[in-house]
């Protein structure tokens, strides 16, 4: 008989033992998070991941964007820690982010993707990472689409030695996979496994029934409403899994935490609002009485 090794996430599954916060501990305890994120086309998408994951606990967050994207100030925690990338026709160029490559060296955890739209600077900047740093990634839209469409990029990832969490949903998988999405949908345990051991990474594979799994185990969370079906959502949990992963957190235990507290963050707004008017943002704000209730 074989192991059945498919779980429902509960709150049981989740260590918080990180969220407890030492007396005399200084930002340096809560790790460094770096972003690369966002485009003259898609500012708001580097907003939401940077803010989510300062929002989450992490010490420090950077994020690296093209310089159009700073208009959208307003947008974005002044917490954050922007390195302005030159940028061609509002999108990062590879020249400008070798610039910043000094400042990989700080970051505890790399995310990348969100916003940036697919390109071939996007491309030639994500082999840059994969073949110069050894930093854990989470690896997200476009930089999902960019592994789907380069050879170089995916066996680079395949091969790349730190930890890493891909978090497709169901239309980036099966380009990733190369099938059909109606293939995807039919089975997506074994979508998500395929893509977790392809790439020996932790696959979060997004839906209304997200499915987590590090290519054995398996966890499905049945929390979150169709509120969250709007742009931005993903970002969040981009920025989530980012901060988890800076406080000492494994990709694994990681994504599970991130998840869960994505989703049970938008089930907890429906107590005041509607699936109509919950934003992506408000499940950042959300963060806060979702956590108050975790620990
Ligand atoms: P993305 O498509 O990258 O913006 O990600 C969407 C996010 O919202 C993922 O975390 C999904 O799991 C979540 N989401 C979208 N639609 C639903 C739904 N109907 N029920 C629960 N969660 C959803
Ligand atoms: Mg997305």
């Amino acid at each position: 008989i074989k192991d059945i090794k498919v779980k429902i996430l509960t709150a049981e599954d989740l260590d918080i033992s990180k969220f407890y916060r030492y007396p005399d501990s200084h930002k340096g305890d809560y790790g460094k998070v770096g972003i690369v994120a966002g485009s003259k086309y898609y500012p708001g998408a580097a907003a939401l991941c940077s803010n989510a994951a300062l929002q989450s606990g992490c010490g420090l967050c950077y994020l690296l964007t093209p310089k159009e994207v700073l208009y959208f100030q307003n947008f974005r925690r002044p917490e954050i820690i922007v390195l302005p990338v030159e940028s061609k026709e509002g999108i990062v160029s590879f020249d400008g982010f070798v610039k910043f490559d000094e400042y990989f060296a700080k970051f505890d955890v790399l995310g990348f993707g969100c916003g940036l739209t697919k390109n071939k600077e996007v491309e030639k900047i994500l082999i840059h990472i994969l073949e110069n740093f050894q930093i854990p990634i989470v690896i997200d839209a476009d930089g999902l689409n960019v592994l789907a469409s380069s050879r170089d990029v995916r066996e680079l990832l395949a091969s790349y030695k730190s930890q890493k969490v891909l978090t497709p949903h169901y239309m980036e998988a099966a380009r990733v996979l190369d099938v059909d999405v109606k293939d995807v949908a039919k089975s997506p345990i074994d979508a998500a496994k395929k893509i977790a051991s392809e790439f020996r990474a932790i696959c979060v594979l997004k839906g209304s029934r997200t499915i987590i799994t590090d290519g054995d185990e398996v966890f499905i969370n049945i929390l979150g409403n169709p509120g969250m079906a709007k742009g931005g959502s993903g970002d969040v949990l981009t920025g989530i899994i980012l901060s988890m992963i800076a406080q000492g957190y494994s990709a694994f235990e990681a994504a599970k935490l991130a998840v869960y507290l994505h989703s049970l963050s938008a089930d907890i707004l429906l107590e005041k609002k509607t699936m109509q008017t919950i934003l992506p943002s408000d499940i950042i704000d959300g963060l806060d009485s979702t956590i108050k209730r975790l620990i």
